[in-house]
């Protein structure tokens, strides 16, 4: 589907960056902390190589990508581009070693089974890998994650994967218009981490959510569609339940 509104030139791109930038300061103002801590990562599923290689020129240095083999085209397809490419959709073992050979990120551990599967495959190319730990927030059966229950034994299990450096916990919120049951999975992640990981990194917020996230502590914010434009995809392609 040809979106005309959809940004293609890198001036395109640096006005996009610019808006949200400004919108994750305003956001982070409003809650009393620094904009500096809130990373944001461009999120370019979908994105074709050629406006992706014009997002770079814009100053994009990480991208992330939901699906592994999206992602590992692109990052055949823009070798010669300094960029770091971070996993932020489910992974299913048998990709584990495409992940370990040249991801720099993976958002979405949620089974000692791909821990496990990533840290062989890591060890046998002499990589680490940064890792965030998906939590299930709302409670939706479809949604990926692991129940909030679940996280004490699963992060205490995971230092024997050496070569998994596990940073923070990731999740995706509610998908609704109801900004407090959206910001409730927000503060239960907080809480999460809070009371299991001391000083956590807090992957979540996306384009419609955000500053929402932000106002709950969030110290990475997944932005797709407010950088690149709408997607024509619909989510339910990305994870099991959204709509459309
Ligand atoms: C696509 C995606 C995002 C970004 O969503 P936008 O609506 O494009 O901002 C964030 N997180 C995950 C896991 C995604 O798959």
């Amino acid at each position: 589907m040809h979106n005309p509104e959809a940004p293609q030139t890198a001036q395109d791109f640096a006005r996009n960056i610019a808006a949200v930038q400004d919108r994750i300061a305003a956001a982070a103002e409003r809650a009393g902390r620094d904009a500096s801590a809130v990373r944001l990562l461009p999120v370019s599923k979908t994105v074709p190589e050629e406006r992706l290689r014009r997002a770079v020129e814009a100053g994009c240095r990480e991208l992330g990508e939901n699906k592994v083999q999206e992602a590992t085209r692109k990052h055949h397809e823009m070798a010669d581009l300094d960029v770091a490419w971070s996993i932020i959709g489910h992974l299913q073992t048998n990709k584990a070693r495409d992940v370990a050979a040249y991801a720099s990120e993976f958002q979405a551990l949620d089974s000692l089974r791909v821990a496990e599967a990533l840290d062989r495959r890591l060890q046998a190319a002499g990589r680490s890998l940064d890792v965030f730990v998906q939590v299930n927030t709302s409670a939706e059966e479809q949604k990926y994650g692991l129940a909030p229950e679940e996280l004490p034994a699963f992060l205490t299990a995971l230092p024997q994967y050496s070569s998994l450096r596990v940073r923070g916990l990731m999740t995706l919120a509610v998908f609704s218009a109801d900004t407090e049951r959206v910001r409730g999975c927000f503060s239960l992640l907080r809480t999460l981490r809070d009371q299991h990981f001391e000083a956590g990194e807090l992957s979540m917020g996306m384009s419609g959510d955000f500053e929402t996230a932000i106002e709950e502590g969030s110290t990475v914010v997944r932005v797709g569609q407010a950088i690149f434009g709408a997607r024509a995809t619909p989510d339910s392609q990305y994870w099991p339940g959204a709509a459309g």
